[in-house]
């Protein structure tokens, strides 16, 4: 039995906190988090960057967990130091890859075998993209824009050096791809979610909307909901989770409100980045009192409904304006399907389907 009814807890744990952690410090952590959200399930991550934890070190973390009655999947996080001195001359943000070069290609398909071998489910974080403009990548582009070329690009990788080699290391072995907070720039660095949906077995939402004055992105707290949603039509349901850390959030409300957000839009999970992070944070110690609070709501409350917001796949434009109208308590459902009846919402992103006009044509003279 879980903690909670209508979700479980899951924590990430990343590479470079397993390879130094000893049982003692971890128990010590448990306790902790245990207390005050409770764990019913952990991603343990053997790749990030430099770091691989090796196997021995996967498994007795793996046995600690498991002997607590705790689910244990994996993670992994496509990043990587330069492999040879020409790599540092690519621009690569936060570490992420260059796919056209083969050195970073045969290592990141290693990684995965290695991650599908240690377990039978495994998540991307979202790191997962590339804005590499190197001279390999600018000759493998050719005349295509760069959203073309890394949108082909992007789909090669995912079937043939992450699902496929870990299938074929691992078949029983379920694949999801975690997609970022910034949906109306997926096109531009690679995400499609319109095809890696059914490249990988199940989804999963970013939901970090923080401070929202604050912080760099200014994301309306909306988006925590409102994103699971439009992932969730995108995928034909099969959105796992949604995720959300402790950064850059102050005051305590805007974390906790992101927990809430998620929470309403029914996913499976809702996954705290991470483990560290949370030990004796006072951001988390109210969020197992809240979560319950909401799992009692949630008992009487339906499925997710509000106005259709068609927002296409690879779209842009007056972006999140469906947030700020949740935010003023309009209840919208963003959608990457036109909808079929009743009502719709269309913003300047909506345009960026060619078909539209036609589309609204319809709508209309049908209902
Ligand atoms: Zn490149």
């Amino acid at each position: 039995m879980g903690h909670f009814k209508n979700f479980k807890v899951t924590v990430y744990c990343v590479a470079e906190i397993l390879n130094r952690m000893d049982l003692k410090t971890l128990e010590e952590q448990y306790d902790f988090i245990e207390k005050y959200v409770g764990i019913d399930k952990v991603y343990l991550e053997p790749f990030r960057g430099p770091v691989l934890v090796d196997r021995n070190k996967i498994r007795t973390v793996t046995d600690f967990f498991r002997s607590r009655g705790v689910e244990v999947s994996g993670g992994m996080t496509t990043v990587c130091p330069p492999l040879t001195e020409e790599d540092r001359k690519k621009q690569r943000l936060f570490g992420t890859l260059c796919y056209t070069n083969k050195g970073m290609r045969d290592h990141i398909k290693k990684i995965s075998e290695y991650t599908a071998e240690l377990f039978d489910e495994v998540i991307l974080d979202d790191f997962y993209f590339t804005n590499c403009t190197c001279e390999e990548c600018i000759r493998a582009k050719g005349d295509r824009s760069w959203t073309d070329f890394r949108r082909d690009l992007m789909k090669d990788v995912s079937e043939n050096l992450i699902v496929g080699p870990a299938r074929k290391v691992n078949p029983n072995v379920k694949m999801i791809i975690k997609f970022p907070n910034w949906r109306e720039s997926y096109h531009a660095t690679g995400y499609r979610p319109d095809v890696e949906k059914d490249i990988f077995d199940r989804v999963y939402t970013g939901t970090e909307t923080r401070a929202s004055a604050y912080q760099d992105q200014h994301l309306p707290t909306y988006l925590s909901y409102s994103l699971v949603r439009w992932m969730d039509e995108a995928s034909d349901g099969r959105n796992q989770g949604t995720w959300f850390d402790t950064y850059q959030c102050w005051p305590v409300d805007d974390y906790l409100e992101q927990g809430y957000l998620s929470a309403f839009a029914k996913p499976e999970e809702i996954t705290l980045f991470q483990w560290t992070d949370l030990f004796e944070n006072k951001l988390v110690t109210p969020l197992g009192l809240q979560f319950k609070r909401i799992d009692r709501m949630l008992d009487k409350a339906g499925k997710p409904v509000g106005i259709p917001a068609y927002i296409p796949h690879a779209s842009e434009g007056e972006n999140h304006i469906e947030d700020f109208l949740g935010m003023q308590g309009i209840a919208l459902n963003p959608t990457p399907k036109f909808p079929e009846k009743g009502s719709v919402l269309l913003t300047e992103s909506s345009l960026c389907d060619p078909d539209v006009f036609g589309k609204l044509k319809d709508f209309l003279v049908k209902d």
